[in-house]
Order: structure tokens, then C-alpha cells, then sequence
């Protein structure tokens, strides 16, 4: 297969791949533990030459869509919140030539070219902590709710390539994810300690494939996540990675009961 978008992209040294636990979208103004252990890790990052980010909040279904847009808008999608969360904007250019690579890595997965989309708060809540400057170019890619999780991971392994292109990838979602579950001030639940142990201790024997073969139905697995739009970004991070790459979490610790903010990269 011809790739000639991908070796339009100056070549790099193996690009770390990472998943950041998200959680609230006030994280983008407020600072914490969380936000400066995000500050510390885009600093200590070899410079990309563009991050692909793979949010919890762009669902599709039937598609696979890659943002293609040279100025992504900065997406308000929540409500509720303080007028100043609203005025935050996360000016970074897009990325379309990484985005035609992108694209054409995926091809027998039939991922399409989009022009709509922008930056989600997944994407930018996060990336305003890790890259404050906002000038790398930044572009997304949406997660195809119709897929089982074994091809969403093996949808990421195409993205391997991209990372010996100067392509940081960040997958934004969180390990535990129950949004009726939450209290504010609540400290970890139980399921939410034990799933977060479960994935954990999975991450660092390093058996990823059976993080895409949990069965969405399974009791704890509802409990952790009663949708899975918070956990498919995992599967990215875990299928971009390769036999070298070793994991290290930079950030954990529980939010409103029943969130994991547990981030995770492999490099
Ligand atoms: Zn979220």
C-alpha cells in the first residue's frame, strides 16, 4: 500500500503515546494535583510535530471520523458551568496533513475526513495544561461506537506508524467513568477502587488485549462504566503501543466517587 501522506511527515524518534483521565471539564481552569502532573508531563515531552487526540467525547456511530479542519473551533460541549469555562478557547492550528496520514492508515477501517468537529473539552480541557503556548497543531479522531472494543484497538494499532512521525497521540477519557454515580466530595467507591486496580495491575503485565476483551456486561465493568465512551480512548493508548514500549502512570487518584483520574503513558 502506497503511503505518501505518511512519508510527506518528517520522520521522528518513537513518539510516547499517552491516556489522560480527564474527569471534569472545571480541571481546565482550576489547578490540582491532576493539572500540574499534565503541566509537568508536556514539558517534559520530546516536541511533536502534532498531537492526534483521541477524546471520549466525539462519538460516531458506523464512522470513524479524523478532523481535517486547519483552525479547529473550541467545542463548549457541557452545560452548567461558570461563564469563565465558556470564555476558555485553545487557539492550536489543526493538523491536516497529519490528518490525511491518519487517514490513510485507516483506510480499510473507512475512516472519513471531517470538516465539522474542532477541539472537545477532552481534547482541549486537557492540552491547555499540557501545551499552554497551543502551538502545536492539533487534530482528533472519533470513536466509532459501533465497533466492539477488540476493533478499536485494533483500529489503533494502524496509528503505530504516526509515531515515528513526530505525532503525539492522547487519549482522553478515564479509567473509572460513572457519571450517575457521582457525589461531590465523595471519596473513591469500591468499584471504582477495583476496577481502577483492575486495569492498572492489567496495564503493567502488560496483557493490553485483554483490557478489549472485558465484556461491556459484566457487573463491575457496568458499574465502572455504564457507557464506554470513557473507556474506548484506553484502547487507543494500549493498541498504538508496541512490545518496547514500557508503561508508567504520572497521575492517580479518585474525583466525585466514582471517577479514576489515572493517566497513563507508554514510551
Ligand atoms: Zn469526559
Amino acid at each position: 500500500m502506497t503511503q505518501l501522506a505518511l512519508h510527506a511527515l518528517p520522520p521522528s524518534p518513537k513518539m510516547p503515546v499517552l491516556f489522560i483521565g480527564h474527569g471534569s471539564p472545571m480541571h481546565a481552569i482550576e489547578q490540582s494535583g491532576f493539572t500540574r502532573a499534565w503541566q509537568a508531563k508536556g514539558a517534559a515531552l520530546p516536541h511533536p510535530s502534532a498531537i492526534l487526540v483521541v477524546s471520549a467525547h466525539w462519538m460516531t456511530r458506523g464512522t470513524t471520523l479524523v478532523h481535517i479542519g486547519r483552525k479547529p473551533r473550541t467545542i463548549h460541549d457541557f452545560g452548567g458551568f461558570p461563564a469563565e469555562l465558556y470564555a476558555a478557547q485553545y487557539p492550536a492550528p489543526g493538523a491536516p496533513e497529519a490528518a490525511a496520514a491518519t487517514l490513510e492508515l485507516l483506510r480499510e477501517h473507512h475512516a472519513e475526513p471531517d470538516a465539522e468537529w474542532g477541539l472537545d473539552h477532552g481534547a482541549w480541557c486537557v492540552l491547555l495544561h499540557m501545551f499552554p503556548k497551543a502551538d502545536v497543531p492539533v487534530y482528533q479522531l472519533s470513536l466509532d461506537l459501533s465497533r466492539p472494543l477488540t476493533e478499536h484497538m485494533k483500529l489503533a494499532s494502524e496509528l503505530k506508524a504516526l509515531r515515528e512521525r513526530g505525532v503525539l497521540i492522547v487519549a482522553s477519557g478515564n479509567i473509572v467513568h460513572n457519571l450517575p454515580a457521582m457525589r461531590w466530595g465523595a471519596e473513591a467507591f469500591d468499584f471504582t477502587r477495583e476496577f481502577d486496580g483492575l486495569v492498572t495491575q492489567t496495564i503493567e503485565a502488560r496483557d493490553f488485549a485483554k483490557l478489549a476483551e472485558l465484556n461491556p456486561r459484566d457487573p463491575l465493568m457496568r458499574m465502572a462504566h455504564p457507557t464506554l465512551d470513557h473507556y474506548l480512548p484506553l484502547l487507543y493508548t494500549l493498541g498504538a503501543a508496541d512490545e518496547r514500549d514500557t508503561p508508567s502512570f504520572f497521575a492517580e487518584g479518585f474525583d466525585l466517587g466514582s471517577i479514576s483520574m489515572r493517566s497513563v503513558m507508554l514510551r
